[in-house]
């Protein structure tokens, strides 16, 4: 058997977490180091380690809590808004390998930017290059 993830840890009680949300296949509890007040990863109970490697309903699951729970944050912390996001593998900064949904408020003048942030600069890519990506992806869903 492989060492639990920290956030099983946490899902098991072996150590501190303030849990705010538990189903039968999600737990969801604030983040140690908050970007801001409120930063909250929601988690599948099982510790599959990116998106693609949940069941379709544990995911749907998943999203259903993060839906619950995004306002009831906002309203919590007095937030205007909220990010939530994912990332999902080492190169997108995954640092915790167990699936986990990050749910930041967002306040007015928090200085934070917005998704179109996270890598600095826009692809430079012309219509046919475009085209031939989402041709790519359509056939590999099928
Ligand atoms: P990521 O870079 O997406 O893997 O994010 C992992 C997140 O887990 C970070 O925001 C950490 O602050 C958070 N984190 C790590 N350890 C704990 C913990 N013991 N309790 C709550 N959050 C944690």
């Amino acid at each position: 058997m492989s060492e639990p993830t920290i956030f099983e840890r946490i899902i098991d009680g072996d150590i501190p977490g303030e849990v705010v949300h538990e189903t039968e296949t999600v737990a969801a509890f604030l983040d140690a180091n908050p970007l801001t007040p409120g930063h909250t990863l929601v988690v599948p109970k099982e510790p599959y380690s990116r998106l693609r490697d949940a069941p379709p309903d544990v995911a749907a699951d998943v999203f259903a809590a993060v839906r619950t729970l995004s306002p009831a944050i906002e309203e919590a912390v007095d937030a205007d808004a909220t990010t939530i996001g994912v990332n999902d593998g080492t190169a997108a900064g995954q640092e915790v390998p167990h699936l986990h949904v990050h749910i930041v408020p967002r306040f007015e003048d928090d200085g934070g930017g917005s998704i179109h942030t996270v890598v600095g600069s826009f692809a430079d890519l012309d219509d046919e290059e475009i085209h031939g990506i989402a041709t790519d992806i359509e056939s590999r869903i099928g």
